[in-house]
């Protein structure tokens, strides 16, 4: 299955995305964490684009599409993916229609409000890229990955200055993959509010499987 998951930043993509990949047996490839792990890892692709994420802008195209174009041809790719937080513009869109057929986009509707909250509470664990909630989903003990015991971060982008201004650029130029993706036939909506696991169940649903 060759899906894509689309909404605003804090709409829970990469965490059900997490559950999905189970569900559905297909390698979860997030660009945001590709960029993380370049710029954790210092390579020069890492060097170019750290004050881009830092500041929530979205990397330049060209960049963007070479790093999923050499993502997809791996082998894990070859049977289906989930694609989550790409496309974000019009011209990803369009340079992925030539090189996949999809078979969904679901599309994880949150309002501004709750994308604020949800940011705003989110801390990671850097080495894993566990993700945390403040209030919704806490770690055992404060502060502190589950898993690994080292401290929890919070995101550069996902401080409040960065915040609103990632949304205004999904607004300007990510939502309209929405009518994109409607004209294409491949949209499904999922109300992305509730638990993740009933987020999870709407999504199997809509997608009958
Ligand atoms: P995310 O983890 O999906 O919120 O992505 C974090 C950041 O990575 C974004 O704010 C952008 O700076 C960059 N990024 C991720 N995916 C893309 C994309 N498809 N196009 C351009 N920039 C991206």
């Amino acid at each position: 299955m060759n899906l894509v998951f689309l909404g605003p930043p804090g709409a829970g993509k990469g965490t059900i995305a997490s559950q999905a990949k189970k569900h559905y047996g297909i390698p979860h490839i997030s660009t945001g964490d590709l960029f993380r792990n370049h710029i954790k890892g210092e390579t020069d692709l890492g060097k170019q684009v750290k004050a881009i994420l830092a500041g929530g802008d979205l990397v330049p195209d060209s960049i963007t599409i070479a790093m999923v174009k050499e993502r997809l041809a791996e082998d894990d790719a070859k049977n289906g993916f989930i694609l989550d937080g790409f496309p974000r513009t019009i011209a990803q869109a369009e340079a992925l229609k030539m090189m996949v057929q999809l078979d969904a986009v679901v599309n994880f509707e949150l309002g501004r409000e709750q994308v604020i909250k949800r940011l705003s509470g989110r801390r990671m664990c850097k080495s894993t890229g566990r993700i945390y909630h403040l209030t919704y989903d806490p770690p055992k003990r404060e502060g502190i990955d589950d898993e690994t015991g080292e401290a929890l971060i919070q995101r550069d982008d996902d401080k409040p200055e960065a915040i609103e201004h990632r949304l205004d650029v999904y607004l300007e130029q990510t939502e309209p993959l929405i009518s994109f993706y409607k004209r294409e036939g491949l949209l499904v909506d999922v109300d992305a509010s509730p638990s993740p696991n009933n987020v999870m169940a709407q999504m199997v649903s809509v997608l009958k499987g």
